[in-house]
């Protein structure tokens, strides 16, 4: 994840809790993509360490165990860069040109200059991050099951020419649950519209006052829709009380509750839940050569398996100077 501001709920249930649970079950990386928030953002660097302690502090609040998993930084790890310049020699260019999000990406922000070889190769840096730990999964959206694609003909190509040396990726699905922002639109730190993990409950609870529910219902006496509405779907996500959340929808339908008791209750739930995280950002933060440490130590156990796979790749590349 690049650590380009503050994590929000989308960023939950969409990739923490998962990344959580997956620790059960595999041998985790996780890393801040540092390099990657300068793909499209070269010329603003100011806030990237920052924004990696703040990101860290949210990942471990919302589950992620550094002595379980690996957690580390990717420009701590100089073996990635060096492995994908060697990939990015056998890369032909029009593969990275191809890339759906590619084009996506350069009508939807043009205000960014994304014309670099920076930008046009983070698809390629990608598959480097990847294949140097030889990871089995990896856990994305549907709509990075593309550049998986692409990394396992990066490394079917470059095995052609050296040989068995890495793992080909595969995608481990999440089930993706795209959360809306309070506008109803995708939940994006770009559009203003998040709940961030760090909001206090007062924040909270005024951002959920301004909260978007079924626009048809001009009075509480109204009967409202709770299919595709941002209101419930949190409620759903986030109120454990299931008997309340069923009333509330009940009397919805029924136009006998208003938008101020759905949305109270709701950034009650929200309070709570967030709660226990709250207090374990505020503990890390509160001590950041503890923190400091998690990521350099992380760091160290991640370049200790990358060192082992450059070893072979510079053998297999006849570029050894013993
Ligand atoms: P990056 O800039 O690192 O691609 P984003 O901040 O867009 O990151 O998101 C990182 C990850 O968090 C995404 O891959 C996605 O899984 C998840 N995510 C972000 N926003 C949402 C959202 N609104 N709903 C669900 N998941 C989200």
């Amino acid at each position: 994840m690049r650590p380009t501001g503050k994590l929000h709920l989308g960023h939950l249930v969409g990739a923490l809790d998962n990344w959580s649970a997956l620790q059960d079950q595999y041998d985790c990386f996780y890393f801040v993509a540092d390099w990657h928030a300068l793909t499209s953002d070269y010329a603003d660097t100011s806030g990237i360490v920052e924004s990696a302690y703040d990101m860290v502090a949210d990942w471990i609040a919302a589950g992620l165990d550094p002595d379980r998993s690996t957690i580390f930084v990717q420009s701590l790890v100089p073996e990635h860069a060096e492995l994908y310049l060697l990939l990015s020699m056998t890369v032909p260019i029009p593969w990275l040109e191809r890339v759906p999000t590619y084009k996506e990406q350069m009508d939807q922000l043009s205000e960014k200059d994304l014309s670099t070889l920076g930008f046009l190769g983070y698809p390629l840096l990608q598959t480097a991050d990847i294949i140097i730990y030889n990871a089995q999964y990896v856990p994305v959206g549907e709509d990075q099951v593309a550049h998986l694609e692409l990394s396992r003909e990066i490394v079917r190509r470059y095995q052609h020419f050296f040989g068995e040396l890495f793992v080909e990726p595969q995608p481990l699905l999440t089930k993706f649950a795209r959360l809306p922002g309070l506008d109803n639109r995708k939940m994006s730190k770009s559009y203003g519209n998040a709940i961030n993990i760090a909001d206090d409950g007062e924040t909270v609870r005024k951002k959920v006052m301004q909260m978007y529910t079924d626009p048809k219902r001009v009075r509480a006496d109204v009967p409202g829709t709770v299919e595709g509405n941002p209101v419930f779907i949190y409620h759903d996500a986030f109120n454990p009380d299931a008997a309340e959340v069923d009333d509330l929808k009940s009397r919805y339908r029924e136009g006998r509750v208003g938008d101020v008791e759905v949305k109270k209750k709701l950034a009650s739930a929200l309070n709570t839940y967030l709660d226990p995280m709250r207090a374990r950002r505020v503990e890390l933060l509160s001590k950041p050569a503890a923190l400091r440490e998690i990521l350099h130590e992380g760091s160290r156990k991640a370049r200790a398996v990358a060192q082992e796979t450059m070893t072979r790749v510079r053998a297999a590349a006849n570029l050894k100077y013993d």
